[in-house]
């Protein structure tokens, strides 16, 4: 019924199960070594939390908000993303149906959970995806502010043109682009395929369909864009959108992952105020929310006066403390940690349909969840799991 397991070999503890403050089972978690000595809080009791009213973690983090990755095929191949060589894609009969993730999004918000972003790979290459965001948006959730589940998008935006409008018809709360780059040679050298026109076109497509909560997140890497930020940051505000730079982080082994490569959050604010020729102080309020990864940043002075923009330092400046998600993989494996490989079958539980099942899931995730990353600036310390594979 349940399952848990890790990439690299290591040490199987076990965990009792939970449930309505009973103890119904013990079951085995797999952890790495290496995990259980980064963080000896994962062994032992402390394999699973009971999951009653609201998800809390074993260190009493709130779990308001679960990533949920539609397929890890994707129509761009990004070098910080997708290896190489490529992924073993997952079969069609493992991705969960619209039905499961519906059924599964209704769980999760009757335990508080407020606010559901899809992701991938490219969740716009599902078919129908329209209608999956108007069947969540239809989710009552009593902590969301209009009383449903907030659903939310990132993409890539290549196919945004034929779906922004759809989509925003469909009642999606917030649309976040993904775009390194205004250069059209350096977006296709970056993207080892894609065609800037078609980004630039969709972001075009949801600002005209009125989409609400636009976002572009750009990673910020030395070398590549760092000319550039601030033309990234003009793009966005011209088009309504909130600009997010992004620490680049070594997932996949640290295969992909280029030391020299990565922007600190505080040399990427520097580098936007030179720019732009104001300075920058910290913002808070309004649509910005307290509780993500992002800090965000309002400029002083100059043309830009008043602009905001975010910056997410996942290696720099650490926000593990205020952790308030979960992942699920396209294959229907459970997260607690982006920079972790443990992951729990929760298309097993789902497809059991034993009652009491995904509950029990939940619970082991909850109580595996980590403190901390490990992430190291040399590249070390990550996962083995690709970015492509758990949607960031
Ligand atoms: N395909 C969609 C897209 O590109 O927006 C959604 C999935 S993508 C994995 C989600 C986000 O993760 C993107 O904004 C991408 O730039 C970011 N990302 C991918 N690999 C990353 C890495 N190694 N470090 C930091 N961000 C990464
Ligand atoms: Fe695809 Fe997004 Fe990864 Fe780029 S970042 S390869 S667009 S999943």
């Amino acid at each position: 019924m349940l399952g848990a397991h890790t990439a690299v070999g290591g040490v199987a503890q076990r965990g009792a199960i939970w449930h309505s403050g009973r103890r119904l089972m013990l079951v085995r978690l797999r952890t790495t070594t290496s995990d259980a000595a980064r963080d000896p809080g994962v062994a032992g009791e402390h394999g699973a939390v009971a999951v009653r009213g609201v998800l809390r973690d074993r260190l009493d983090r709130r779990v308001r908000y679960v990533r949920m990755s539609l397929t890890d095929r994707c129509n761009l191949r990004c070098t910080y993303c997708m290896p190489r060589e490529g992924v073993d894609h997952v079969d069609r009969a493992e991705l969960l149906t619209f039905e499961e993730i519906e059924r599964l999004a209704a769980a999760l918000a009757g335990l508080g959970v407020t606010k559901m972003r899809l992701t991938g790979g490219e969740p716009t290459l599902r078919r129908d995806l329209p209608d999956l965001v108007r069947r969540l948006r239809s989710i009552p959730s009593i902590d969301a502010t209009d009383g449903r589940l907030r659903v939310f998008m990132t993409t890539n935006g290549i196919l945004l043109p034929g779906l922004a409008a759809a989509l925003a018809e469909a009642g999606l709360c917030g649309l976040t682009v993904s775009l390194d780059t205004l250069d059209p040679d350096k977006f296709r050298a970056i993207t080892r395929a894609g065609a800037l026109p078609r980004v630039i076109e969709g972001v075009e497509a949801a600002r005209v369909a009125g989409q609400p909560g636009l976002k572009l997140n750009t990673v910020a890497i030395r070398g590549f864009n760092d000319e550039e930020l601030h033309a990234l940051c003009r793009f966005a505000w011209a088009r309504g959108m909130t600009p997010r730079f992004i620490e680049t982080m070594p997932m996949a082994g640290g295969a992909l992952y280029v030391p020299g490569e990565l922007m600190p959050a505080a040399q990427v604010r520097a580098q936007i105020a030179g720019q732009l020729g104001a300075s920058v102080r910290p913002h808070h309020g309004g649509d910005f929310e307290a509780a993500g990864p992002a800090s965000y940043w309002r400029v002083d002075g100059g043309a830009d006066d008043g602009r905001v923009f975010g910056t997410i330092g996942a290696m720099t400046e650490n926000f593990c403390e205020r952790c308030n998600r979960l992942r699920i993989s396209a294959r229907g494996q459970l997260h607690g940690c982006l920079a972790y490989d443990d992951a729990f079958d929760l298309r097993r539980a789902l497809r059991d349909g034993e009652e009491g099942a995904v509950r029990e899931v939940l619970g082991a995730a909850l109580g595996q969840k980590r403190a901390a990353h490990d992430f190291r600036l040399d590249g070390g310390g990550g996962p083995v799991k690709p970015m492509i594979g758990i949607g960031g």
